[in-house]
């Protein structure tokens, strides 16, 4: 069940041995990776989706479905006005600073560094890259992305803080990322061609018919609801877009701007064309907003605190007692992954599947 990137990589391979169905709420397939062709423009309609893996078995995985553009990620920040390169980079530090050699860098870093007892996320961040970058470029994009004062949120959330003293904007460090040529949709035409699949349908409006037909039903949708909410909500983060069709051949010259100050309501704005190279005269843009999950919206960022890491971790229990479902995917095991995760997530779920 679900036409996302779990559900369709594994009913493309297990259809390879098994009758498989396809059901999805939504009206299209693809899930949040899915990609709308609006005058050439390829839209990322859930966010900007960039492919990266260090996987040699999975780039080529994926590969088969579509043909890559090499991209490299590299969001620019907007501080009031202010712009900076990111990841953190000798370029971010000369911008801030002027500094132009890594020991410059360092010395300024370690100069702001907060030397005290560490209690919350401010405190951590301030502790592993001092002031001026935490204030410019976590503190407002963090507040806004988790709709909580740094002060309030643990410290837990900000194991790892990126800081290159390289003249390197590439985000990731994987060995291989791209963007499909055409978007992300066509992989899932391919994907799912010769299954069945049925669009706007809601899995709980026909269960019972689902589990009489089916001899396994692996179910990507949210663990809590499909158990009645048992043991209680699971919490997440949600986003809302505004986007904009414009009659001007560039917005801002770039894919990814993030807002990082705590004024600005958004966290960024995505010029789609950028993701593809495209020469249009007309661009689209889509300025993402963080929100509260109510319900009523897509759950997108899974909040792992502990109260929600106990409660999930008491339905995948209630999960492992069924031996007709298989529980997978981002809402599936409670999960913020990346693309390359849920491909291998459902491979290897497909592996022990075949092996039964
Ligand atoms: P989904 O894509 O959510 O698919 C689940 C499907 O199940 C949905 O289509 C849903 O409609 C369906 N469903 C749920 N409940 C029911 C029901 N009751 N009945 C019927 N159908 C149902 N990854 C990267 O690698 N790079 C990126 O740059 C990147 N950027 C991202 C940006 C944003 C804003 C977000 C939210 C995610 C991003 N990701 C990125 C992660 C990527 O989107 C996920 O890895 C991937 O989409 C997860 O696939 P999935 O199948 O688990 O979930």
């Amino acid at each position: 069940m679900g036409s996302g990137l779990f559900g369709a990589t594994c009913a493309y391979e297990l259809s390879k041995k098994f009758k498989c169905l396809v059901i999805d709420k939504r009206s299209h397939i693809g899930g949040n990776c899915y990609t709308e062709n609006l005058d050439g423009i390829h839209i990322h309609r859930y966010g900007a989706h960039i492919f990266h893996t260090s996987d040699k078995e999975i780039w080529e995985w994926v590969n088969q479905f579509a043909e890559f553009r090499q991209f490299v990620n590299s969001p620019i920040a907007n501080f009031n006005g202010e712009l900076y390169s990111l990841p953190f980079n000798m370029w971010t530090f000369h911008q801030l600073w002027g500094v132009k050699t890594p020991e410059e860098a360092k010395a300024k870093i370690e100069s702001q560094k907060f030397k005290g007892t560490i209690t919350n996320l401010e405190e951590q961040a301030r502790s592993m890259v001092g002031d001026d970058i935490y204030f410019k470029l976590i503190k407002g994009y963090t507040e806004k992305q988790w709709g909580k004062k740094c002060t309030e949120l643990p410290a837990s959330i900000i194991k790892r803080l990126p800081v290159r003293f390289t003249w390197d904007n590439n985000y990731f460090n994987d060995k291989y990322q791209g963007i499909p040529i055409g978007g992300y949709t066509q992989i899932f035409e391919k994907l799912l061609n010769g299954i069945e699949v049925q669009l706007e349908t809601d899995f709980f409006e026909k269960r019972d018919y689902y589990e009489s037909i089916a001899n396994k039903i692996i179910y990507t949708g949210p663990i809590d609801e499909f158990f009645d909410f048992e043991y209680g909500k699971l919490e997440y983060r949600s986003l809302k877009w505004e986007n904009t069709y414009m009659h001007t051949e560039s917005f801002q010259g770039h894919p990814v701007v993030n807002y990082t100050d705590d004024e600005t309501p958004y966290t960024r704005i995505i010029e789609h064309k950028y993701f593809d190279n495209q020469n249009q005269k007309r661009t689209y843009v889509s300025k993402e907003f963080p929100c509260d999950y109510t319900g009523d919206n897509e759950p997108y960022y899974p909040i792992r605190d502990e109260v929600n890491s106990e409660m999930y971790r008491k339905y995948k229990e209630l999960g492992e007692t069924s031996s007709k479902y298989i529980f997978g995917g981002r809402l599936g095991t409670y999960m913020y992954y990346d693309m390359h995760q849920v491909i291998g997530q459902a491979l290897s779920t497909v592996k022990k599947l075949i092996q039964i």
